[in-house]
């Protein structure tokens, strides 16, 4: 499968001159599968542009969301498929015992918030609440709920030729651990990352920023090297990037990671890369 990032930036936008190698936009994912499946990864900023670049003549896209905090959701009312390319959209979501998933979306896309109400768009997208394993054509997609305010899943996605992507943008899986990693059957998103060929991270604070955030829902650098370590991921790339840190500071926070989790390829975080993910 071939994987695009479109936005790397977690919490807000961050675009100016200094986040210009990592990117400004928030968490949105392109991957095409092998026999052409189009799955988008959360609907953050990001996807305006990727509406814009993709192929006209696709049928359907999936859109696959992790959770409704705004930087996952905000690109959504902008995103030009939903306004009359003839595409079937549909937008998967975790599931909610209280409130479906067209009501927690319809918080967002509904006045005053926004002008056009969800089930007014031109090309209304189909709705489903992202059950533990589903299937997008040929792509077997696992979801499972990980450590997050608001109800929360990551995906693993996994396509016919054996290639692997887990995608955890928003995750704290320290969170309540006296010594993390604990053991793997206690461990936030372990089962998502195991022998992933590709995991897509939270990688929002340094070890230093982590003490003073511990329970907003994040990872620290360390932290990260220790789960991609403990799940032995084959690649590994730091994700949702704290919109406070500027380049620099993120080269030198994937060199950490680089340096405690040696055993993983590390691939940086940057909008704009591109990479095809094949089976070890
Ligand atoms: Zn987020
Ligand atoms: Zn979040």
């Amino acid at each position: 499968m071939r994987v695009e990032l479109w936005g790397t930036r977690g919490s807000l936008p961050a675009p100016g001159t200094e986040t210009t190698r990592y990117g400004g936009n928030t968490s949105s994912v392109l991957v095409v599968g092998s026999e052409g499946e189009h799955i988008l990864l959360d609907a953050g900023t990001g996807i305006r542009p990727l509406g814009l670049a993709l192929p006209e003549d696709i049928a359907r896209l999936d859109i696959l969301v992790t959770h409704l905090h705004m930087d996952h959701l905000q690109g959504l009312g902008f995103f030009p498929p939903l306004f009359g390319h003839h595409v079937e959209v549909h937008i998967w979501g975790p599931p909610s015992t209280t409130m479906s998933l067209h009501r927690r979306l319809s918080r967002y896309l509904s006045p005053p918030l926004f002008p056009v109400r969800l089930r007014d768009m031109p090309r209304r997208p189909e709705l489903h609440d992202a059950r533990p394993y589903f299937r997008v054509g040929s792509i077997r997609v696992r979801a499972d709920r990980i450590c997050h305010p608001g109800g929360t899943v990551g995906y693993r996605l996994t396509d016919p030729n054996g290639s692997c992507l887990a995608y955890l943008p928003d995750h704290e899986p320290a969170l309540g651990q006296r010594h993390f990693p604990a053991a793997r059957e206690w461990t936030s998103g372990f089962d998502l990352a195991r022998h992933a060929d590709l995991l897509i991270h939270d990688a929002q604070y340094t070890d230093e920023e982590y003490p003073d955030h511990v329970g907003w829902g994040h990872t620290s650098v360390s932290q990260l090297a220790a789960l991609a370590s403990l799940a032995e991921a084959r690649q590994l790339m730091p994700f949702h990037h704290d919109p406070s840190h500027d380049d620099e500071q993120l080269d030198a926070m994937t060199a950490v990671v680089a340096e405690r989790a040696p055993s993983v390829t590390l691939l940086p975080g940057r909008e704009g890369s591109r990479l095809e993910l094949a089976p070890a």
